[in-house]
């Protein structure tokens, strides 16, 4: 099924010269670029990327922080006054809105076949020493899932990429205006439609 994902280059991904390299994993596995533009936002708009309010996400990254501290038999009520997911997702929240809004960020919509898990795929693992090579995060990033906690800040991971269609519709809207996406046919898209 052709769908469209988000795709953000991060101030990080930006600052380190790598957006070319980041553009082309994408172009070179037969995803099309529909929309792009780089962006400085606030933290108003920011805040509509990482919404508080999406109680059930905000839960699960709290959750999934638990989780790795767990994993590396570390204390997170000692990095950050709190046991509760809510609480932790919350602070994250805040933590990502910072680092979002810390540089430009390039925002691109790819459009393929199945094209929200094949980015997923391509991104690889949220923590730098879990993603394994070949993916971007896996050959630009290394740092541990647990160590952005401990200045207080979110993981620098150069990346977004829309998790599930839920995300990338409503990812799309936010970030994307109609007259910004553009329709037109790659010369190798009958090739990879397989
Ligand atoms: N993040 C983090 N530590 C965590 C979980 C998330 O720093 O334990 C940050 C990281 O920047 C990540 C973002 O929060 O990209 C959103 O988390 P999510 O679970 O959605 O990861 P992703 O979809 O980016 O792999
Ligand atoms: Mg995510």
């Amino acid at each position: 099924m052709t769908e469209r994902t988000v795709v953000l280059i991060k101030p990080d991904g930006v600052k380190r010269g790598i957006v070319g390299q980041i553009i082309s994993r994408f172009e070179n596995v037969g995803l099309k670029i529909a929309a792009m533009k780089m962006i400085w936002i606030d933290k108003d708009f920011a805040a509509k990327h990482y919404p508080v309010s999406r109680k059930q996400w905000v839960e699960s990254i709290g959750k999934r922080a638990l989780e790795t501290y767990k994993e590396y038999g570390r204390d997170l009520g000692e990095d950050l006054d709190t046991m509760e997911p809510y609480e932790i997702g919350k602070k994250m929240c805040k933590w990502l809105v910072e680092f979002l809004t810390s540089g430009p960020v390039v925002a691109i919509l790819l459009e393929g076949e199945n094209s929200i898990n094949t980015v997923r795929k391509i991104v690889g693992h949220t923590f730098g020493d879990k993603a394994v090579p070949g993916t971007i995060r896996g050959d630009f990033t290394k740092a541990r899932g647990y160590a952005s906690f401990m200045s207080k800040r979110a993981g620098h991971n150069l990346v977004h990429a829309s998790g599930n269609s839920e995300e990338a519709e409503f990812e799309e809207e936010l970030w994307f205006k109609k007259n910004e996406i553009y329709s037109y046919k790659r010369l190798d898209e009958e090739m990879y439609l397989g």
